[in-house]
């Protein structure tokens, strides 16, 4: 069996194209585009990349770039006057601290300064405490991504067994509780799980968050699941994820490649947060 393989850069697209409508109706109705402050500390040059996308796509989708920036030596409260200056300031419905922050910087409590109601990240203990009591709130974008393509691809999730590798408060946590949330019967595995293949054999849907390039092949996988791969690594011959997708695809039913798969879908979320959180402020959530 080859599996059919998931296009994330189309669904991503599509979702853009959602936000950007949106934006155009709000605004069209009087209300104000949103505005998306990342805030870039330091010059690490894979941060200035994703901070760069992250700002282009912001622009393409109608939005206010308010992209803010800070040396690399800023002390802790210069940093965290800007988050409080950006949480006050209406023209910024999301801020965006980009992670890793240099080592001197304590990040947890520059996060913890990002109004819920304005962490388009998800990632304040604010909105994982409304994800894990089933409230709404804002998403963390990753596995808000990862719902969106299983959703774009009508997986079945209520009943089903779902297996998450990784147990991380970026993706891990939350993509377990997203599936529960949608009635799947959710299992995460980690480091000390003892029989790793056995545990995702169970799986029809199999989400792989670990970070280890090439964990899970072939006999982790049950024939037919749909295999999602979040993890993301730079090899000698280009990007690959945490799953050899080349053989899993000969036993899965639906898989994601790397490049090309969960990766695009997380900006997307990022804009789609953003639009969410601006209605919100401005009185027009529907
Ligand atoms: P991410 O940002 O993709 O969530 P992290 O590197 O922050 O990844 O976290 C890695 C996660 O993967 C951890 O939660 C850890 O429990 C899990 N993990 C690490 N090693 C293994 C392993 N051998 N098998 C399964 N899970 C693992």
């Amino acid at each position: 069996m080859t599996a059919q393989v998931i296009d994330g850069k189309a669904v991503a697209r599509q979702v853009r194209e959602d936000v950007a409508k949106g934006v155009e109706q709000l605004v069209a109705g009087g209300g104000t585009a949103p505005g998306l402050a990342t805030v870039l500390i330091g010059d690490d040059p894979a941060s200035e990349v994703y901070v760069r996308n992250k700002r282009r796509s912001c622009v393409a989708a109608g939005m206010q770039d308010l992209h803010r920036h800070l040396p690399g030596d800023v002390g802790q409260a210069e940093a965290a006057a800007l988050i409080d200056e950006l949480a006050a300031d209406p023209a910024v419905s999301g801020i965006l601290l980009q992670l890793p922050t240099p080592a001197h910087l304590d990040s947890e409590s520059l996060l913890a300064r990002i109004p819920a109601e304005k962490d388009v990240d998800g990632l304040t203990t604010a909105n994982a405490g409304l994800l894990a009591q089933g409230r709404s709130g804002l998403r963390p974008c990753t596995p808000s991504g990862v719902m969106a393509l299983l959703d774009q691809y009508d997986v079945p999730l209520q009943g089903v067994e779902a297996v998450v590798v990784g147990r991380s408060v970026l993706v891990g946590k939350p993509m377990a509780q997203l599936l529960l949330e949608r009635h799947a019967t959710v299992t995460i595995c980690h480091s000390r799980t003892r029989d790793l293949a056995e545990v995702c054999r169970r799986a029809d849907v199999l989400v792989v968050a670990a970070g280890i390039p090439g964990l899970v092949g072939p006999d982790a996988v049950k024939p037919g699941a749909t295999v999602i791969d979040v993890g993301i690594h730079r090899g000698e011959e280009g990007l690959h994820g945490d799953v050899d997708t080349a053989a899993v695809a000969e036993v899965a039913g639906l898989v994601t490649p790397v490049p090309g798969g969960v990766g695009p879908m997380t900006i997307a979320m990022l804009l789609a947060n953003t639009l969410i959180a601006a209605k919100a402020q401005q009185g027009r959530s529907d």
